[in-house]
């Protein structure tokens, strides 16, 4: 058991006004701790009873009415005895009564610093460990799956299994190293090689699982594009009133752009609409081609927005230019007015950004191998087949958003959005770890087909268990493990 013999406190809950807040003591001190701040009511009660009372600072003085409670470790969150103190929320109470603990013996916790005690005591490993700042930063409810599910420890049981095969062929290893014969080496080669490659294609999966995960942990952005009075922000807040489940409000990471975020099907999708656009009243700098152009280059996915009721202009054709094919969904709004522009107009119009080679359909290659339905395989939206990136949409009357949002979905992970097909990570770090494992296990199984020596090919299955062992942390070193606990906020 880990022992720093510091007994440390924070305010576990989030600055500001609330209606509780929490005061959080980890450490052998912690029993003493609170029996010096906490004035129980009705005298001393079993341990993990919350009882009522009140804090007290140092020279007695009441703080607050509180309800507290005392857990013995090491079935604790840190595996140390922890105590809780739950106050009013607002600024003072929680901030006087971490005071009182600090006077009775506490020191100031670090941030993280309560978790990273529970993968030191090992009631979380490190994969674990960062799901828990996963869950707390996760934007939308996919991103909630996931981290839940590695915080189960679905992730660390995976990489258990890959490394314990390592093992186990590390033993052999060792064992047939020391008996210098021609045929046994050959044949222990050939066991080794049938037993690292399955290994090698669940790393392998894995690694390409991370793309995904970039996804499903910080969403996607998608620029809303086109020329002035289109209907971009009308169709901006299509989406957003289509979807009561508006996260946040994101400052716009281009200037005079405005970013909001919503969750298209447990996927966080971050719109930027270049709104500012419309304010260029200078007819030189008609489009704001700059501004899209920035905006463009931040995003997973452009909406390109036609009126449909106007024909195509000029600054239609120039910030078609700006757009790359493989990543835009086109859109004809107005629909409910008279149209002058259809599919077949927009198709001749835009040749390179139309047609069945092209489309969101590329978007995410890495994922999806087609994101959109094969041909044939289409379904009928709205009277039109979207199997093609062009969509007839309406932002005054609806019709049509239904069918882009899926689209976004499908172009982003081929139709696999929802939860419960396999782990995706979520971490770099871990995809570092996954990446190099990966280069080290193809290397093994490279030598053990050019009959290399024993220990040679034993030094990469060695460094492949190593680095499997990285992400759950039984061999990171204690940078790796700092680096992952300063994400974490004060008092987790
Ligand atoms: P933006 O400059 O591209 O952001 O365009 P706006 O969203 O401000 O829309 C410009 C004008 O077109 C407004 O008067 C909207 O009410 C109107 N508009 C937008 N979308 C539609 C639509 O689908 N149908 C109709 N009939 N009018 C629309």
């Amino acid at each position: 058991m880990y022992a720093s013999g510091d007994t440390i406190a924070a305010i576990s809950t989030a600055y500001g006004e609330g209606a509780i807040a929490i005061v959080r003591v980890s450490g052998p001190e912690a029993a003493s701790v609170l029996a010096k701040v906490f004035r129980p009511k009705h005298g001393t009660g079993p341990d993990r009873a919350l009882r009522y009372g009140y804090a007290v600072s140092a020279d007695g003085t009441p703080i607050d009415e509180v309800l507290a409670v005392f857990m013995k470790g090491p079935a604790t969150y840190t595996g140390e005895d922890l105590c809780e103190i739950q106050c009013h929320g607002g600024t003072q109470s929680a901030r006087r009564i971490l005071a009182a603990c600090h006077d009775a013996g506490c020191r100031y916790a670090e941030p993280g610093e309560f978790t990273k005690l529970a993968f030191l005591n090992g009631r979380l490993d490190l994969a674990e460990a960062e799901s828990v700042i996963d869950l707390i930063e996760a934007g939308s409810s996919r991103a909630h799956e996931e981290a839940l599910r590695k915080l189960s420890g679905s992730l660390s049981e995976e990489i258990r299994a890959l490394r314990e095969v390592l093992a186990d062929e590390l033993v052999l290893l060792a064992v047939n190293m020391d008996y210098p014969d021609e045929d046994i080496e050959i044949a222990t080669l050939e066991k080794l090689r049938e037993a690292l490659l399955p290994v090698r294609e669940r790393v392998e999966r894995l690694v390409r699982s991370a793309d995904e995960g970039r996804i499903v942990r910080d969403g996607i952005s998608c620029a809303i594009v086109g020329r002035p009075n289109v209907g971009k922000s009308s169709l901006l807040n299509a989406f957003l009133r289509e979807d009561r489940a508006i996260v946040t409000d994101i400052p716009g990471t281009t200037r005079d752009t405005i970013e909001e975020a919503v969750s298209v099907d447990g996927i966080l999708v971050r719109f930027t609409d270049t709104a500012g656009m419309r304010e260029t009243a200078d007819p030189i700098e008609r489009i704001g081609v700059e501004r899209s152009r920035g905006a463009l280059a931040l995003s997973d996915l452009a909406l390109f927005v036609l009126d449909a009721s106007s024909p195509v202009t000029e600054e239609d054709r120039e910030l078609a230019a700006l757009l790359d094919p493989r990543k835009t969904l086109i859109l004809l709004n107005k629909c409910d007015r008279e149209t002058v522009l259809d599919e077949e107009t927009v198709r001749e119009a835009f040749p390179a950004l139309c047609g069945d080679e092209v489309g969101a359909r590329e978007a995410f290659p890495a994922l999806s191998g087609g994101a959109f339905p094969a041909e044939g395989e289409g379904a009928e939206q709205d009277g039109k087949r979207w199997n093609s990136n062009v969509f007839r949409v309406s932002a005054k009357t609806g019709v049509g958003i239904d069918a882009v949002r899926k689209a976004i979905t499908e172009a982003v992970l081929g139709g696999r959005v929802s939860p419960g097909e396999g782990l995706v990570i979520t971490s770099l770090r871990q995809k570092g770890s996954l990446e190099r494992a990966l280069s080290l296990l193809s290397d093994a199984i490279g030598g053990t087909e050019a009959g290399e020596a024993l220990d040679v090919v034993e030094t990469d299955v060695r460094a492949a268990w190593e680095a499997l062992g990285e992400i759950v942390g039984e061999t990171a070193s204690e940078d790796i493990v700092d680096r992952v606990f300063e994400r974490f906020c004060l008092g987790k």
